[in-house]
């Protein structure tokens, strides 16, 4: 993608320029979670309304400065990965969304100083996950049961390590 592309309506603004940057070490970060299937080119990134990914390789975020756009980019991936199929048929589609929030959890802790809000929720748990949704005592506990225990999971059994939440998710893929 030029960078004509990416956030057009934000004309020459340096969070604009900061974006695309952490876009592009995203983008090579999540090539290389593609095995022996195809990955969807991202062709154009918006800032409108909610985060959403489309099958024809556009995005939009609500900002700039979304974390989103990490999630977002994953889907690229998953696309036409093989896991997305068994976890279609599976009824467990949530699993995909759980992908993406950790290898966002990995952009964040790679990409923005001080982390994100998953880094931020995923550190609070640290290893204990489980136990730390049964003692919260405010928040979403029903979000954190669905997607914040799953992508915990993956993260603690990639040891915090995004080379061997690689390793899983190719597997997961083989
Ligand atoms: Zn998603």
């Amino acid at each position: 993608m030029n960078f004509e592309h990416f956030m057009p309506s934000e004309g020459a603004s340096s969070r604009r320029l900061e974006s695309w940057q952490r876009f592009q070490e995203a983008e090579r970060a999540a090539k290389s979670f593609v095995g022996n299937w195809l990955w969807v080119e991202i062709i154009r990134v918006d800032v409108a309304g909610n985060a959403i990914w489309h099958d024809d390789g556009r995005i939009e975020v609500p900002s700039t400065n979304s974390d989103s756009l990490f999630h977002e980019v994953f889907h690229s991936v998953l696309h036409h990965a093989p896991f997305k199929r068994i976890a279609e048929q599976a009824a467990c589609t949530f699993y995909c969304e759980c992908l993406c929030n950790a290898f966002e959890y990995f952009m964040e802790a790679k990409l923005i100083p001080g982390g994100g809000s998953w880094m931020r929720r995923m550190e609070s748990w640290e290893r204990c996950g489980f136990q730390s949704i049964i003692e919260a005592k405010s928040g979403d506990r029903a979000w954190d049961f669905k997607y914040g225990l799953a992508t915990h999971t993956f993260i603690l059994a990639s040891g915090f390590d995004i080379d061997r939440f690689r390793k899983i998710f190719l597997a997961m893929n083989a």
